[in-house]
């Protein structure tokens, strides 16, 4: 027998978990649509769609209308194609042994190695050349990209591949003021000049992020790379919506007398006779360690006392009549007065999709279907659900 069938599902002691509203993430699509309308949308569902769940994610934005999607790794884009998705996927980082494995899937192309390397790997069929504008991380450098894109050229007549795409990433996407995206545009634009003279006629040409793609319009560029805005990170405040709800159970409380300290260290110590009641999240399951934050119990904010551990932490609920089994929002889309996404980074110092990303592998995802006709899991994340496996 599998040993993976006898195992429990991870993540499935009902003991918190993740909702996504994919019909908030489907919404979030249509909103960069209207915004852009000449813009085609790829959806970057790169860590397990930033921790909402890659394959569903996936599903959602495509029957919005995205056309594209986008991972950063070999591995992402595979776990498209096992799960039958079939629309035209980017992938930007991948090692040497894993071209062979890339069956009709687009790769990155950042510099002459890997152009060689694509060339040689008889499955590459479309090939993308990157361009560093001045993000410095990736991509071919200025200095090297006339003699890829005539390298390219090259192969593309020997018919060892058809290059599909241009693009660049932005180093200040979300600055209102656009001076770099303005320059990085200009940049491109030449790199797009060179290109075709050296007999390059690529379908897609694309530079902006989410939020890149709010404050930079430019007529030629094709797709739009969206990522953090389909998960509501709204950071030019076009009333995008949070799409994840963390919520779980108050497992225990107990009465403790003034001066009594909790948790690790008795970083909190009760200035009064307080109810603290056990909440079984932890940094393990991506609540960061070290915040001062609130969570919402019974419609009430309250906070929470003293270190979070590894599983659970405390919160101070004061005289409230908290039991045992009333629910505990983390975070949601801040409509019943829960913190938000944005609030958890605020208090952490970070921004939301390393909030998001970090939910862990125990927190099940569960589904809200974007006909508002109920939801399908739990799903331990990067898993694929038996409703999935069927379609
Ligand atoms: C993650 C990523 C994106 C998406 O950016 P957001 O700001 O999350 O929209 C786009 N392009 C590249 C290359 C990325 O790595």
């Amino acid at each position: 027998m599998n040993l993976v069938e006898v195992l429990p599902q991870a993540g499935c002691d009902g003991l918190a978990e993740a909702v996504i509203d994919l019909a908030a993430i489907q919404a979030n699509v249509h909103r960069f649509q209207t915004l852009r309308p000449g813009l085609q949308v790829m959806a970057v569902v790169k860590a397990d769609g930033f921790g909402h769940g890659m394959v569903p994610v996936a599903r959602a934005c495509l029957a919005a209308g995205a056309t594209w999607l986008g991972v950063a790794r070999a591995e992402e884009a595979l776990q498209l194609r096992e799960a039958g998705i079939t629309a035209p996927v980017l992938v930007w980082l991948y090692g040497p042994d894993d071209l062979e494995l890339l069956e009709d899937v687009d790769v990155s192309i950042a510099g002459l190695a890997e152009l060689e390397r694509a060339a040689a790997a008889p499955n590459v069929q479309n090939v993308q050349l990157k361009l560093d504008t001045g993000l410095h991380r990736g991509g071919s450098s200025s200095g090297q990209w006339i003699e890829l894109t005539e390298q390219a050229a090259r192969l593309e007549a020997e018919g060892r591949f058809h290059v599909r795409g241009l693009w660049s990433h932005l180093s200040h996407g979300d600055e209102p003021s656009g001076v770099h995206n303005r320059r990085q545009l200009e940049m491109f634009r030449a790199g797009v000049v060179l290109a075709r003279r050296a007999g390059l006629d690529p379908e897609h040409l694309h530079l902006t992020n989410s939020a890149g793609t709010v404050a930079l319009d430019a007529p030629e560029l094709t797709l739009a790379r969206i990522g953090a805005g389909l998960f509501g990170i709204d950071e030019l405040g076009v009333g995008l919506q949070p799409a994840m709800r963390l919520t779980t159970r108050l497992h225990q409380t107990r009465r403790i007398r003034a001066g009594e300290g909790v948790s690790y260290g008795h970083d909190f110590v009760a200035e009064r006779d307080t109810t603290v009641g056990l909440v079984p999240l932890g940094y393990a399951d991506g609540i960061p360690r070290g915040v001062h934050a609130t969570v919402l119990i019974g419609g009430v904010r309250v906070p929470i006392a003293g270190r979070i551990a590894m599983d659970q932490f405390v919160v101070d609920l004061g005289d409230a009549t908290a039991a045992p089994g009333d629910e505990v929002v983390v975070f949601g889309d801040g409509s019943q007065g829960e913190p938000t996404g944005a609030d958890w980074a605020r208090w952490a110092g970070t921004i939301p999709h390393e909030i998001y990303c970090g939910i862990g592998a125990r927190v099940p995802r569960r589904y809200l279907d974007p006909a508002g006709s109920g939801s399908s899991g739990p799903v331990a994340p990067g898993r694929i659900s038996p409703t999935e496996r069927q379609k």
